[in-house]
């Protein structure tokens, strides 16, 4: 249920319906707009309760959400949600893009990767310090250290870090380093770890499940906004099918979806995606056209000796090209939005 308050209502309003939801066993959520503030509701209502919110001072409307997510829904909230990390903003209407390697693996190859995509101009910087592996063999990231690395990389070259976060009790930990704490597709349905990242300030980036639906997903960034934390980036990094002629199967048909179903930015990750080089930059440019807020790209100084994932990891100079790319197609787009714009407005 959302109830829309008149333009204007403050305060005053809010906190007696605030009040009269939890004396109904809900709980409402202030959702401020550009016009008015709107108040989303939480639990099970009846439609007494309905009837009995509806005649509250400030109430212009009580207005059922179908959907089984609320606080991310778009019935919720018109407005696409802008998350700000530091000085970018990502859903804004310019692409931002992340870039960096899968894995910090010593302090010279995250330096050079950070100052490779700085220089071709990324907004944020990508690396994993606690890593998701398949194997228990195989390299698991280098913990603290690597946080360390990251924020050594984040002071020379200015750019946002964004790391994941494995389980609950790294939470404390990685917020001391990141700026966006990552939840990988591995930990999409983790319920206890969205829970404590929802308890920070820190945006969250949540990947897509390798086999989650669309619904799961939203409740999974609905998890995160319950708990308090209304900075949730979607990011999709390609489900699991029966194809094994690439990594995974990337579904961008969910980023337009999305739109309509939510009010989140929706980020894409073309490099977990697709998981072969050759096909990062084209499916970065069609996920852009798709309407994503953005790129998720792992680049390595040298990706034949990267300790994980170097088969999908961009060359810095394959990564300059990309970037290249992405300014023209990103000018274009904003041109074909400007003129849709205009085209719409009435004489
Ligand atoms: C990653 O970003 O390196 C990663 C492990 O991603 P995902 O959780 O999408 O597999
Ligand atoms: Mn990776």
């Amino acid at each position: 249920m959302l109830i829309v308050l008149r333009k204007g209502a403050g305060q005053e309003q809010i906190t007696p319906i605030l009040q009269a939801l939890e004396a109904h066993g809900l709980r409402g959520v202030p959702m401020p707009g550009a016009e008015r503030t709107n108040i989303a509701v939480l639990g099970v209502p009846t439609p007494e309760d309905a009837e009995a919110v509806g005649a509250l001072a400030g109430v212009v409307e009580v207005v059922r959400v179908s959907k089984p997510y609320k606080l991310c829904s778009r019935e919720t909230q018109a407005a696409d949600t802008v998350v700000q990390v530091g000085s970018v903003r990502v859903g804004g209407g310019t692409p931002v893009v992340i870039a960096g390697p899968c894995s910090v693996e010593t302090r010279e190859q995250t330096l050079a990767a950070a100052r490779a995509v700085r220089a071709a101009g990324a907004h944020m910087l990508r690396g994993g310090a606690f890593k998701p592996s398949t194997s228990p063999y195989q390299f698991r990231g280098l913990g603290e250290e690597g946080l360390r690395i990251l924020a050594e990389a984040r002071a020379e070259t200015g750019l946002p870090i964004v790391t994941e976060v494995m389980s609950p009790d790294q939470v404390e930990l990685v917020c001391r380093y990141a700026d966006v704490l990552q939840v990988g597709a591995r930990n999409m349905q983790n319920h206890y770890l969205l829970d404590a990242v929802g308890r920070t300030d820190k945006p969250v980036l949540l990947k897509r499940g390798m086999s989650a639906l669309v619904e799961e997903w939203l409740l999974s960034a609905e998890y995160i906004m319950s708990a308090g934390n209304h900075n949730v980036i979607l990011c999709e990094r390609g489900i699991r099918t029966f194809e094994r002629a690439t990594r995974n199967t990337f579904d961008l048909s969910v980023v337009p979806l999305l739109k309509d179903l939510t009010h989140l930015p929706v980020l894409a990750d073309p490099s977990h995606g697709t998981g072969l080089r050759d096909l990062v930059a084209p499916m970065a440019l069609a996920a852009l056209t798709a309407g994503a807020a953005g790129l998720i790209v792992e680049v390595h100084p040298q990706p034949e000796l990267a300790l994980k994932d170097g088969a999908q990891s961009l060359t810095p100079a394959a990564f300059d090209t990309l970037m290249e790319e992405v300014r023209a197609l990103s000018g274009f787009l904003a041109e074909r939005r400007a003129l849709r714009h205009g085209v719409m407005v009435p004489a």
